[in-house]
């Protein structure tokens, strides 16, 4: 058995923490089984954006006639496309692996890390073992339990990043923020996308306002099939057909591809982790304290496999607090996930930061809400963008920012300004009595802030 100073299970975010120990010279383990870089440079955000972006480009070539150009797309090369995004990525993929390897004070495992005692971990043949270990092995693509699916060819977002030909028809289950940017992709690239759904809106996770728009606008883009739950999957030939509850009848679809976007389940089952003691909650993600340590002294996890936000920003600032509270033993900081916001990059966009108008009232806050369309807006009327908005959030007596939730253009760049906004806990001052560049489409954000009633109660009096 070989002891190291440090192992490190996973090389997405986990690889800050094991970097930070090398440079300081103790001995680190690096434990992966798949490549290098984790999910975010192989199977999420990057390959998805990237891919993303030629669809964005597609949609503006088809709205061009809005602004008076006759514009035609005479073909779409699927495999330029894909071609573009795997060529960079293994690039990177192979230095990371690559630099890993050079660094002196760092030694690769390349295989399934699995605990098999106290702090002591099976890769292969070989066992390794240290006093501190982090935890950062993440998530996996969910697997519905539907009848007949085993003999079926369906994917999931892993292996939808990396399509070799493009699928004419494909049916998504799913109504979350990978559906929903996954039904982008390929519907603008001229797929004929379904979308089956089990619950009344797509993306429930946002503003119950947000939620039903961008519902609306997926209605009018793709088949949606609400309420739905496919209960049986068959293979005829090359096509899957699909035995589909859709509001209590019977349908049937049929479709070249079946796309799977159900949620994610952490990787802590392949693990083993309850062998070195690490308790998990009851969907099986691993339970930390606020500086992320596991109930076993030295063992640490952070990212996707804690399950707080399955994000790579939340991913990131985890990874800086466990090697901050590893280096640091006697001045831990907690993590701090105050304004932490996410945006979904479908078409259109959607992004938020903060409470939404349902969970304030839960809450049981005294707040005030107020919606501001793009097209009440010069940028948004110059854009034809009909259906974004903004909504603003904000503390009744104090004036505090609480949320902001937008749908449409650029959603994902204007969301910044408030998520600073928010996390600094500044009132609506900050974006009210700021000076915004006219007629720039931030604007929207600031007119929505500026019609909140916050002095609604003064005003009365
Ligand atoms: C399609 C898609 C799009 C996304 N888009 C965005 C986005 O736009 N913005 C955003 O913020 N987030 C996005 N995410 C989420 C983001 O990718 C994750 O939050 C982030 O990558 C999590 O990082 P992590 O370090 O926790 O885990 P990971 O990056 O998943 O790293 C875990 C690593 O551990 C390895 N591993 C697991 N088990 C073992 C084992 N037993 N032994 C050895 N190795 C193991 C895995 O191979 C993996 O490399 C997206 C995710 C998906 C799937």
């Amino acid at each position: 058995m070989q002891s190291f100073d440090l192992i490190v299970i996973g090389s997405g975010s986990g690889l800050d923490v094991s970097s930070e120990a090398a440079d300081r010279g103790l001995s680190v383990a690096v434990v992966e089984h798949g490549p290098f870089g984790g999910t975010c440079l192989n199977r999420g955000c990057i390959p998805s954006k990237m891919l993303i972006h030629s669809a964005d480009v597609m949609e503006t070539i088809r709205r061009a006639e809005l602004f008076g150009i006759t514009a035609q797309v005479s073909a779409v090369d699927w495999d330029a496309i894909v071609k573009r995004v795997i060529s960079i990525i293994d690039d990177d993929v192979q230095d990371i692996e690559e630099g890993n390897r050079q660094q002196p004070n760092i030694t690769v495992f390349k295989g399934t890390g699995r605990f098999v005692g106290h702090k002591v971990l099976e890769v292969g043949n070989e066992r390794i073992a240290a006093e501190t270990i982090v935890i950062a092995a993440g998530t996996r693509p969910r697997i519905l339990d539907i009848d007949g699916l085993s003999d079926v060819p369906f994917i999931t977002s892993d292996e939808a990043l990396r399509l070799p030909k493009q699928p004419r028809r494909l049916v998504i289950v799913g109504g979350g923020y990978i559906a929903a940017e996954l039904a982008h992709f390929f519907g603008a690239l001229g797929t004929e996308v379904i979308i089956v759904h089990r619950g009344p809106r797509l993306l429930r996770l946002e503003d119950d306002d947000v939620s039903a728009r961008f519902t609306e606008v997926y209605q009018r883009r793709f088949a949606v099939l609400l309420n739905s739950v496919v209960r049986r999957a068959y293979r005829d030939g090359e096509e899957i057909e699909l035995e589909v509850a859709s509001d209590g009848q019977k349908r049937t679809l049929r479709a070249d591809a079946l796309l799977l976007a159900v949620g994610r389940v952490p990787n802590t089952d392949l693990l083993d982790v309850t062998q070195t003691g690490v308790a998990v909650d009851e969907r099986g993600f691993i339970k930390v304290d606020e500086h992320l340590e596991t109930d076993v002294p030295g063992v640490w996890a952070l990212g996707d496999i804690v399950g707080r936000y399955l994000l790579k920003h939340s991913a990131n600032l985890e990874a800086d607090h466990v090697a901050h509270n590893i280096f640091n033993p006697e001045n831990r900081v907690p993590v701090d996930y105050h304004a932490m916001p996410h945006a979904i990059f479908a078409s259109p966009q959607v992004a938020s930061v903060g409470l939404t108008e349902q969970q304030a009232r839960e809450e049981g806050l005294p707040y005030v809400a107020s919606t501001y369309r793009y097209y009440d807006t010069v940028y948004g009327l110059s854009i034809e963008d009909r259906d974004g908005f903004v909504k603003a959030v904000a503390h009744r007596e104090t004036g505090e920012i609480l949320g902001c939730h937008i749908i449409g253009s650029e959603a994902s760049i204007l969301i910044q300004e408030v998520a600073n906004a928010v996390r600094m806990r500044l009132t609506t001052d900050a974006i009210t009595q700021s000076i915004y560049v006219h007629p720039a489409l931030p604007e929207v954000v600031q007119r929505a802030f500026g019609s909140l009633p916050i002095w609604a109660d003064d005003d009365s009096e």
